[in-house]
């Protein structure tokens, strides 16, 4: 299956992944709200100080309700065509997730090399989604985005076991889908092995961000030699 771009309904994206083995679940999506005074976008769970914006499960029983059977999605997606589809992570696929300028220079790096570029998604936010197979571990931060001078570092996290990411088409309060930025397969990359390019892409050009480095690929470092005892 090749799947490019937004170009799925919601529906129909919830069912393709289902169909790969990777259960989804409908989560709250933007809606025009127009009773006040200026018609506005706000979360379908009409909080009006929703913490999570159109990035919350719609079901009472949360993420646990993620599920590959098809009837189950149809009934979801009738009530709530809208609604964004969140994918479980650990299971058939690992995600790389990372901030935009992270995600772009990796990216970048990725296409240079003849292997270990799996299927890509950037999120209605400017991040990307970097998946691989499964490493059978439970998620970790990489990179926590701390920085003690005046830009943000780079901020990277695995999810692994009982993680989840927003899928393709999803979008945000301000309607920005989610999409592919290299098509959804089922090949998948080795987890450690995007890890360590995508570490490595992110401070290979810059000499000045040592630091960076090394917190970066400790994490990497530690995650790798756990695998390798596991
Ligand atoms: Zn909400």
């Amino acid at each position: 299956m090749v799947w490019q771009g937004a170009a799925f309904s919601p529906l129909q994206a919830a069912l393709a992944l289902a169909t790969c083995g990777i259960p989804v679940c409908p989560y709250h999506y933007p809606r025009m709200d127009g009773s006040g005074w200026v018609a506005s976008m706000v979360c379908s769970c009409d909080r009006p100080q929703c913490l999570q914006p159109c990035a919350h499960p719609l079901p009472p029983d949360g993420l646990a309700a993620a599920t590959t059977d098809c009837d189950r999605i149809r009934f979801w997606w009738q009530d709530h065509p809208d609604a964004n589809v969140a994918l479980v992570t650990g299971i058939v696929c690992d995600v790389i997730d990372t901030d935009p300028d992270t995600g772009r220079r990796a990216f970048k790096a990725l296409t240079r090399r003849s292997s270990g570029l799996g299927p890509v998604a950037r999120t209605g936010t400017g991040r990307w989604l970097f998946f691989t197979a499964p490493s059978g571990r439970p998620g970790a931060v990489l990179a926590d985005g701390d920085d003690a001078t005046t830009r943000p570092g780079p901020l990277v996290r695995w999810r692994g076991l009982d993680g989840s990411v927003l899928a393709p088409p999803s979008r945000t309060l301000l309607g920005n889908s989610a999409r592919w930025t290299h098509p959804f397969a089922t090949e998948l990359p080795d987890p450690y092995e995007l890890a360590q390019v995508l570490t490595d892409a992110v401070t290979a050009t810059d000499d000045q961000e040592t630091g960076r480095l090394a917190r970066l690929m400790a994490p990497v470092r530690r995650v790798r030699s756990r695998a390798a005892l596991g």
